[in-house]
């Protein structure tokens, strides 16, 4: 969730010769659009987004914690100007002093964080994905505000705060 992450992903964007955005690498079909869809438990709130995600990671947080409801959370981010709203209109708040948060105002599935910070990313819930296996995590963030029995051991890099 900082300018100065693994841009891998990102980087796997290819043009292919008709000027299609597609994804190299295993599991993705050659000359098919990058495309994520997901929205909330209900139904209510659908978003897209065509763009590679980056910064896949599960954000350790006190903030989403207890946004969440979850003792971790695991994100990615897109370009902000990739990210649209294709069914209801998530209610945002403003979970702190730098950021904004969205949730279906239905059934409360959270949806994204935008930090004033990174005008032009947005971070969305990789559960929300219809797909959420096709983001896999590839860090820890925050571990120094963990729970206790919140214990990581699947050996993706960990990082005290940020990156
Ligand atoms: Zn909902
Ligand atoms: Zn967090």
């Amino acid at each position: 969730m900082r300018p100065s992450d693994d841009r891998a992903a990102s980087e796997a964007i290819l043009l292919d010769r008709a000027g299609a955005k597609v994804r190299a690498g295993a599991g993705s079909h050659t000359g098919e659009a990058f495309m994520l869809r997901g929205g909330c438990h209900c139904g209510a709130v659908r978003y897209e987004a065509d763009a590679a995600p980056f910064h896949a990671t599960i954000c350790h947080c006190a903030d989403c914690r207890r946004i969440v409801g979850a003792a971790s959370v695991a994100w990615f981010s897109v370009p902000r100007a990739a990210l649209r709203w294709t069914a209801g209109a998530p209610k945002p708040v403003r979970s702190s002093a730098r950021a904004t948060r969205t949730f279906c105002g239905t059934c409360g599935t959270s949806l994204t964080y935008e930090s004033d910070a990174a005008p032009d990313e947005i971070d969305v819930t990789t559960a929300s994905l219809d797909e959420p296996e096709r983001v896999p995590p590839r860090d820890h963030t925050f571990l120094a505000e963990r729970l206790a029995w919140d214990v990581v051991a699947d050996g993706l890099p960990t990082f005290a705060r940020t990156r």
